[in-house]
């Protein structure tokens, strides 16, 4: 048996990485999706993928971070499949390397905008599209940076904690409403956005997998694919009894 078949399910900053790889996962195990990125070309590249392996995907440009964006998002989605079951809020940025006093209000800003201000958007707006039919289940991406503390990125590591807070709410306000609300706290994944750490604390003279493999007991960093199994799993009848969580998929580095 599929996992989500039949289901609608909706993924943001699915033009790459993780959310390229969950947007996939939803299809093969039974979905359709919205696709939605910032970015067109790599939203459009993702749905191209997905029809390519026989499913069925629609592309919607919106920035995570503006209200009316993410509205018409969650109607476009209703507006073409009908309904919303399931939503992964994965858009995400990882700002500036560089120790607190050296932040500055502006990278700070907009990694709260994005990860912070994007996920309680999207939660009000997919939240406000479920009671309609019935319930639904929800993923946000927080990281182990939401459970622990990553010298140099003290605007991601504060947005990441405070996700785990807004599910923990979320859960609790809609669970007798049939609405599952949990997050997942990844380890290094191989992906855009660890390329770019690596680079920012490096100059390039390291890659992701080397720089990082070294903190994950397992030995190695993650995929978007490994991942994603997490996430469709989170949003599949399976995970019926899960709500409010925050889980570690992260080769044993919180573990430590
Ligand atoms: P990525 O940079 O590879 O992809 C992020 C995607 O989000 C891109 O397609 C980008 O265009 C899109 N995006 C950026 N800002 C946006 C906005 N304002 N509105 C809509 N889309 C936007 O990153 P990734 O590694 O796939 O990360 C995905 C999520 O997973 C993020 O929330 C990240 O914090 C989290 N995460 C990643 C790792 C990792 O090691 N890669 C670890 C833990 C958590």
């Amino acid at each position: 048996m599929v996992l989500v078949q039949g289901k609608i399910a909706l993924v943001t900053g699915a033009g790459a990485g993780i959310g390229r790889a969950t947007a996939l996962k939803f299809a093969e195990e039974g979905a359709k999706v919205v696709v939605s990125d910032i970015e067109s070309d790599g939203g459009e590249e993702t749905v191209d993928l997905v029809r390519k392996n026989g499913g069925d995907a629609s592309f919607f440009k919106a920035d995570v971070s503006k209200a009316d964006e993410v509205q018409a998002m969650v109607a476009h989605t209703v507006a073409t499949y009908g309904r919303l079951d399931c939503a992964c809020n994965n858009a995400g940025i990882e700002g500036t390397l560089a120790p607190m006093a050296e932040q500055t209000e502006e990278s700070f800003d907009r990694v709260v905008a994005v990860n912070l201000r994007g996920v309680f958007l999207c939660l009000r707006a997919e939240i406000t599209a479920m009671l309609k039919t019935g319930g639904g289940a929800i993923v946000n991406l927080s990281s182990v940076a939401g459970l622990i503390g990553f010298a140099g990125l003290s605007p991601y590591v504060a947005s990441k904690h405070a996700i785990n807070g807004l599910t923990k709410n979320a859960a609790l306000e809609y669970a007798k409403m049939g609405i599952r609300v949990n997050s997942i706290c990844p380890g290094g994944i191989d992906t855009r956005m660890l390329d770019s750490l690596a680079e920012q604390a490096t100059g390039g003279s390291m890659a992701a997998s080397e720089m990082m493999a070294p903190l994950h007991p397992i030995g190695r960093i993650g995929t978007g694919d490994e991942v994603s199994n997490l996430i469709v799993w989170l949003c599949s009848p399976r995970a019926s009894f899960v709500t409010g969580a925050h889980i570690a998929i992260d080769g044993g580095y919180v573990a430590q």
